[in-house]
């Protein structure tokens, strides 16, 4: 009936305008391509979208703290330590399960074809071995200043003015490489100076440190009896607090991705700079992203939870497109909280535990892309990879994908771990840079995509754990 559409259009308003939004958008950056627009027309234009990443990177900081502290607190420390468990077990899974994919699938397809001259010069580049990369990641879990923390920058854009690189001290692995990384980065802003305007780049928090700090933190509180009640109230209303800040956010969030898509596409070159092996290089990455995406993901939730992968998907649908045009699973956190927490239900003990984790370590797309492009890279080279350098590269990219920032781009930085790992020439990111803008904005939406089935898969599997705690709290319990 005439009702039903409209409470069914109502209920599903936010999606439609999303999705509108997607198609509004790409329909208007190419009507006003022909325009060539000056970078600062553009910068002009796309404001509205540049608003939309600043809020929501607003709400981020407040609202890691705050739900992981409450998640935390709110589950008994065996049902946490339990829920925790199953959840790594998922994100070290899924993430193995992409760095192979993506490892095949170059393979077979062999995209690089060898045009370069050998470039591997002995001795120019500084061996960073796994087990480096493993001691950088620990150090960044415990951040020595926790304000710091949260001001961290991370430059993602590659002009020479502004780029910095994300690290703090000379102590860390990439302290050591540090002079090729600027080497390399000088090289990019000559490419990218030359070829296209950079958009500003963005800041970002240590959000791995905050996140072990709030966990260690929420574990505590929760154990304090009477005495913690005072912080685990604040906690708990201040998320309350940021999730209704979000929740009008959402209303702003079509426009700000109108506007974001939009203005890509305006400012973004011509494609037909793109060459031959860049272009096949680009196709096998959509490829290994695509049978992560919608074939591996949804037959694990499948295979763990009988239910159909598919529905749940659609619930996410809002945050896959904010990902999609924002380029970052830490700005699209807000709404992946609102999408799990009101479309697909997902306990909220769950969410406010998984999530924040998650976004910041479990990045499957990235994963899937460094293991990829490096050996990308390596066939360019005519560089024969032995079957320890791709273990290797297995072992880097998985670290490289934990370390990187969700933020836009951060995984072409910690490429930079990957190439030095078998001794590639980091100068070569430069090859695959003019395309990942838009590879960025694929592997961010299958992060997103992790994440979330990740979410609701760590629920089913501790259905009992919830249960039994409600029980004990007096809940009211509603049967499956
Ligand atoms: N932009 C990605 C994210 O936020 C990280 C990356 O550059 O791979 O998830």
């Amino acid at each position: 009936t005439k009702e039903d559409v409209k409470s069914y259009l109502f209920r599903n308003a936010f999606v439609l305008l999303t999705v509108t939004a997607v198609i509004a958008g790409t329909i208007l950056g190419f009507a006003l391509r022909p325009y060539k627009m000056s970078y600062r027309e553009v910068k002009y234009f796309s404001f509205p979208g540049e608003l939309l990443m600043r809020m929501l990177q607003m709400l981020v900081l407040p609202l890691i703290i705050s739900s992981l502290d409450t998640g935390m607190a709110a589950l008994d420390s065996k049902a946490s330590g339990k829920m925790g468990m199953r959840a790594v077990v998922y994100y070290m899974t899924t993430t193995i399960i992409a760095v192979v994919i993506g490892i095949v699938i170059v393979i077979i397809i062999h995209p690089g074809k060898g045009t370069k001259e050998n470039m591997y010069r002995e001795g120019k580049i500084v061996q960073v071995t796994a087990a480096d990369a493993f001691l950088d990641l620990i150090r960044n879990m415990f951040p020595p200043n926790l304000v710091e923390a949260c001001f961290k920058q991370f430059k993602t854009s590659y002009e020479k003015r502004s780029f910095r690189v994300p690290i703090q001290t000379n102590e860390t692995l990439l302290g050591a490489v540090i002079n090729n990384v600027s080497e390399a980065m000088e090289t990019l802003t000559r490419i990218r100076e030359e070829m296209v305007p950079v958009p500003g780049s963005v800041n970002g928090v240590n959000a791995l440190g905050l996140v072990v700090f709030s966990m260690c933190f929420g574990f505590v509180i929760g154990n304090m009896k009477e005495q913690g009640q005072a912080l685990r109230d604040f906690f708990d209303s201040l998320n309350e607090a940021i999730m209704r800040l979000v929740a009008v956010i959402m209303w702003y969030a079509p426009l700000g991705i109108l506007f974001l898509i939009a203005g890509k596409i305006v400012e973004m070159e011509d494609m037909g700079v793109i060459g031959g092996q860049l272009a096949m290089y680009t196709v096998t990455v959509i490829v290994g992203l695509l049978i992560h995406a919608v074939i591996v993901l949804p037959l694990l939730y499948f295979l763990v939870t009988r239910k159909n992968p598919w529905v749940f998907i659609g619930g996410l649908l809002q945050a896959l497109i904010t990902a999609l045009g924002t380029s970052s699973s830490s700005a699209t956190l807000p709404i992946t909280f609102k999408c799990l927490e009101e479309n697909n239900g997902v306990d909220k003990r769950i969410t406010r535990f998984v999530l924040p984790v998650g976004a910041t370590i479990n990045m499957d797309g990235t994963a899937l892309y460094e293991a990829l492009a490096a050996i990308f890279i390596a066939q360019v080279n005519n560089f024969d990879l032995n079957f320890g350098q791709i273990i290797t590269i297995s072992i880097t990219a998985t670290a490289a994908s934990i370390g990187a920032a969700g933020i836009p781009q951060a995984g072409l930085v910690t490429m930079v771990i990957v190439l030095t790992s078998v001794g590639l020439p980091t100068d070569d990111i430069t090859l695959i840079i003019a395309v990942d803008w838009f590879l960025d904005r694929l592997r961010t939406t299958t992060n997103v995509l992790g994440d979330s089935l990740g979410a609701g898969i760590v629920e089913h599997l501790s259905r009992h754990e919830l249960k039994n705690r409600d029980v004990e709290m007096g809940n009211s319990v509603i049967e499956e």
